[in-house]
């Protein structure tokens, strides 16, 4: 088969699309013939190397929607040419974390690898039934995106009527999370740096669009905007460039969700913003397995839309990387095998 490896950590030239053995499912496992796979900023910081060097040749991704295509030993309830989505997470299955379904928690939390593909062999529980009027395209858009962004709302509890500010809202993050926080009933505060897509953030019900010059505080306007009272809920994908602004505009009592670090990580804190104004800071890394299937039947009634931007052959692998990283998208960037 054809994939997309890297060998040493290192820029978009460092993806390789070159011929490889195609795997074989072991016991347990599925193999599935993809057709897709979204592209996550976590694939580009692996191939940076933050995750560390490779011990041999890798193949990124973790969303993909293909077919069943052969079934390991002891697989049973799918069916070979089935339509599927892959769910992302991996876990033991085993441990306290996992058997009360909080599979994030597990000590042996991880994200399948090996979408960037024209085979990937996956765990069977990690294999779930595509909805109908999905294209593989835009399921394999889904699975990290939707799965934090609403793992993320459920630990903050975000509730109706409550204020939701996103950092970062026109990216494939950001698109999801505006989304599954208006099913919820918030009023959305989505930030851009981008004036022109204001229009498809209010398009997607955002009832309010801040456009960032990508230095200057946002609380002030956010304060504005809340009467002087603040934020409930802030989602900030970008770390270290507004970390701070997000726990300013949060009201007494609020809760920073820390999601990404796509402008860098290391964050000088006073704590007493912190602990006198009684914040609260949760970190979101995916979510529990059961999220994804749960969510999908709302793609098939319509009230979540996967959001694309672009889609590039396997072969442009680098290409689609070198978009993610500009931050030039609306929604999700897509590898269509
Ligand atoms: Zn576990």
């Amino acid at each position: 088969m054809y994939a997309v490896r890297i060998y040493e950590p290192g820029g978009p030239e460092a993806l390789s699309y070159e011929e490889v053995d195609t795997p074989e499912p072991g016991a347990g496992m599925v193999r599935i013939k993809v057709r897709a796979a979204g592209v996550n900023h976590r694939e580009i910081w692996q191939r940076q190397g933050l995750f560390g060097a490779f011990a041999q040749p890798q193949i990124l991704g973790s969303d993909a929607a293909g077919e069943v295509d052969r079934l390991g030993v002891g697989v049973g309830g799918l069916e070979e040419g089935q339509r599927v989505v892959i769910n992302p997470g991996l876990s033991c299955g085993l441990c306290s974390a996992c058997l009360a379904g909080d599979q994030p928690a597990c000590a042996r939390f991880g994200l399948v690898s090996g979408a960037y593909a024209e085979y990937m062999v996956v765990p069977e529980r990690n294999v779930v039934a595509m909805p109908s009027g999905l294209t593989f395209v835009e399921a394999a858009s889904l699975g990290i995106p939707f799965v934090t962004a609403e793992a993320a709302f459920a630990a903050a509890d975000v509730r109706p009527g409550q204020v939701v500010v996103l950092w970062g809202a026109s990216g494939g993050l950001g698109m999801a999370a505006l989304q599954l926080a208006k099913v919820r009933g918030a009023r959305v505060v989505s930030v851009t740096r981008s004036a022109p897509k204001q229009e498809v953030l209010k398009k997607f019900r955002s009832d309010e669009v801040l456009v960032w010059d990508g230095s200057s505080a946002l609380a002030p306007d956010v304060q504005r905007l809340t009467a002087g009272r603040g934020a409930d809920v802030v989602m900030d994908s970008l770390g270290e460039t507004t970390f701070n602004d997000s726990l300013a505009m949060c009201r007494r009592g609020g809760v920073v969700i820390s999601v990404g670090a796509t402008t860098g990580g290391k964050v000088a804190l006073e704590l007493g913003e912190i602990f006198r104004r009684r914040l609260t800071v949760i970190g979101a890394f995916l979510g529990s397995s059961s999220i994804l299937p749960r969510i999908l039947p709302l793609f098939a009634r319509g009230q979540l839309m996967p959001v694309i931007d672009h889609v590039y052959p396997l072969e442009q692998a680098d290409q689609a990387h070198e978009q993610l990283e500009r931050g030039d998208v609306v929604g999700k960037v897509v590898l269509e095998v």
